[in-house]
């Protein structure tokens, strides 16, 4: 990382409680997500979160491979998470890194726990996830456009999975990390929600917090998926609403 003097690092809370991006400690950055977004995928989302764009698209249940990877009993989640090398401000080396690799594993597991994969055995739900542009929070945004793409499509689970990252930073509880947050602050906490049940299918954690401040973040967190899940539920309803006929139209 190189020296980062005292005076580089920028302040992460005003005196008045607001962040760097003047957002509250519990406010989510503004996101936008359209389910839909590609042609050719089975099913696909496009989520634009903060700085972030991320694209998914899902095939199947399609046939395995490479076979080796088939179950008897249900279907494989085989995800691929990609950063483009134009995604980050200096250009990251392309291909399969071991964070990569690492994300997209504990994604096809949150997933798995989603999916009804039981009703689709010896086959591959594949999903692609690429980050087109990256500000932090990229896997969060990443299991939400895949869950929206998921259901778009027509893969039944139990629940769509909001995903987010609470953190600290400049001393406070943060919700929804932006990059300057993530890297000068004090911990980043991702977590993903199953909304229905309440229960949390991914929860990682780099930094320190007492564990006084990991209960009270994971109820921030709990609450930011509460809201993210709002916003995928409309972005499908979006999608699939029926409009209405134009009069006069046959
Ligand atoms: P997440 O994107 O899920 O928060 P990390 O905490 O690993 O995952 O990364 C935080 C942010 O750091 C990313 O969103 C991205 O903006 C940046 N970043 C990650 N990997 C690289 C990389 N290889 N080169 C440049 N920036 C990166």
């Amino acid at each position: 990382m190189g020296n980062v003097g005292a005076k580089d690092v920028p302040v992460l809370l005003s005196p008045e409680g607001l962040r760097i991006d003047g957002r509250r400690v519990d406010e989510l950055r503004p996101i936008k997500i359209q389910a839909g977004a590609l042609k050719h995928a089975d099913g696909s989302a496009f989520v634009e979160w903060g700085a972030n764009k991320v694209m998914a698209a899902v095939y199947g249940p399609r046939e395995v491979h490479p076979r080796h990877l088939q179950q008897n009993t249900k279907a494989v989640i085989q995800c691929k998470y990609n950063m483009a090398a134009f995604s980050v401000d200096e250009r990251k080396r392309p291909g399969l890194d071991r964070r990569s690799q690492e994300i997209s594993k504990v994604i096809a597991e949150a997933l798995e726990s989603v999916v009804f994969v039981e009703e689709f055995p010896r086959t591959s739900i594949d999903v692609y996830i690429e980050v087109l542009q990256a500000n932090a929070g990229t896997r969060c945004a990443g299991i939400v456009a895949a869950s929206v793409a998921l259901a778009d499509a027509g893969i039944p689970m139990v629940d769509l999975l909001p995903a987010v990252a609470v953190g600290k930073a400049g001393g406070a509880l943060v919700l929804d990390l932006k990059k300057e947050e993530d890297n000068f602050g004090e911990a980043d906490l991702p977590m993903a929600l199953v909304p229905q049940s309440g229960r949390l299918v991914l929860l990682q954690m780099e930094g320190h917090m007492t564990p006084a401040e990991l209960s009270q973040a994971l109820d921030m967190g709990v609450a930011g998926c509460r809201q993210i899940y709002e916003r995928m539920k409309a972005a499908l309803r979006e999608r699939y609403a029926v409009e209405p006929a134009a009069e006069g139209s046959a």
